[in-house]
């Protein structure tokens, strides 16, 4: 797995045991790609609209597939939501996906990124030297793609081990984990959008009604797209039906990137959409619900951070990483994967500081105690 952006967290080192059993107001309405869930195949192409389908296209990962939503705009030609992991497997399923639908390539005229991780931005620089698209993303995550070290494995690296190292790491671990430039050689080949899409802007995609929704956590450019005139919800990696996003600190990242997501899961669940449609796993009814049970999940997460500082106080995100519970003993944890959890760790002590409950020590790297009141 590409530890660049942030790909998604192996399912082993997901901290969500937030199951469907436990939404009884979600509500599966992508039933094709719940059976195939189930059956551990990929969902088909689906014609969801008369001038709405998605495409699965693979990734690597235990999260199997991105959806790509694909748009026939007034006028002629496709507008997309989300392009895919590069891979020739990728590119292979999203053009025969096309084909499928009676299009190619060539007529894909634009392609909203939702963020910048590279399941869905993966395929962009393909489509648009094959086609002439634009490409739009919120500026936040253009940013993070296009400063200096964005697209250079060496200073990815560097930066990445300055990270670990400020959350108590060693140098030893933080090498190791981290891993070599040549390991993550790819992110030379990020496409960097040329278009910038902000909250509130409407998509330039003529016939449909898609407007932006600036949804900072999982990413500080997250984007969600809620579209007008149908009532349909495209939410990106921001709500997905069964895991928990990954909301981690990131080098260069958002000061406090869980308080971000919390709030931007409070701003999506005042509405209740007819539909949501993720990016991964399969479409579903009922957002509310599912935006409290995400929220409630930190909640849980963020108590459990507390009582491990409480029994353990004077110590550092990298060591309280291993309190915690994880869906594998923490031993076990190795390399990317203890990465995210350590990040992850992290965010959600940030948040705790924000809100007055922990206290830091200053640098390098802060130990936390609970605050006394
Ligand atoms: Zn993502
Ligand atoms: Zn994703």
């Amino acid at each position: 797995m590409v530890a660049a952006h942030r790909p998604e967290l192996p399912e082993g080192a997901r901290t969500g045991r937030t199951g469907l059993a436990e939404c009884r107001d979600v509500e599966i309405s992508g039933s094709a790609q719940h059976e195939a869930w189930q059956a551990r195949t990929l969902p088909p192409v689906e014609q969801l609209r008369a001038d709405l389908w998605s495409i699965p296209v693979p990734m690597s990962g235990p999260l199997r597939y991105v959806s790509v939503y694909v748009f026939a705009l007034d006028g002629g030609g496709l507008g997309l939501i989300d392009t895919g992991w590069n891979s020739d497997e990728g590119w292979t399923a999203l053009t025969e996906g096309l084909a499928s639908i009676g299009a190619g390539i060539a007529d894909v005229r634009g392609a909203l990124i939702t963020h910048m991780h590279p399941d869905h931005n993966g395929l962009s620089g393909r489509v648009r030297e094959a086609s002439g698209a634009w490409i739009a993303m919120h500026p936040a995550d253009v940013a993070i793609i296009d400063r200096p070290g964005g697209r250079d494995p060496e200073q990815f690296v560097r930066r990445q081990v300055e990270l670990l190292l400020a959350l108590g790491a060693s140098r030893a671990d933080a090498e190791s984990d981290v891993g070599r430039p040549e390991e993550v050689e790819t992110i030379r080949r990020t496409a960097v959008p040329d278009r910038l899409i902000e909250d509130g802007e409407l998509a330039d995609l003529p016939g449909w009604s898609l407007r932006a929704v600036h949804t900072p956590g999982h990413t500080p450019g997250h984007l969600c797209f809620a579209e007008e005139r149908t009532g349909l919800f495209f939410a990106g990696d921001h709500v997905l039906p069964r895991i928990t996003p990954n909301i981690s600190t990131m080098a260069g990242g958002a000061p406090d990137p869980l308080r971000d997501y919390l709030e931007s899961l409070a701003a999506v669940g005042t509405t209740e959409p007819d539909e949501v449609l993720p990016a991964h796993e399969w479409r579903f009814r009922g957002l509310r619900s599912r935006t409290d049970e995400l929220a409630a999940h930190h909640e849980r997460r963020l108590g459990e951070l507390r009582d491990a500082i409480r029994a353990n106080p004077g110590r550092t995100a990298w060591q309280l990483a291993g309190y915690l519970t994880w869906s594998r003993p923490w031993e076990q944890y190795e390399r990317h994967m203890r990465i995210f959890a350590v990040t992850e760790t992290d965010a959600h002590l940030r948040l705790l500081a924000s809100r007055g409950d922990i206290t830091g020590t200053g640098s390098p790297a802060p130990t936390w105690t609970l605050t006394v009141r």
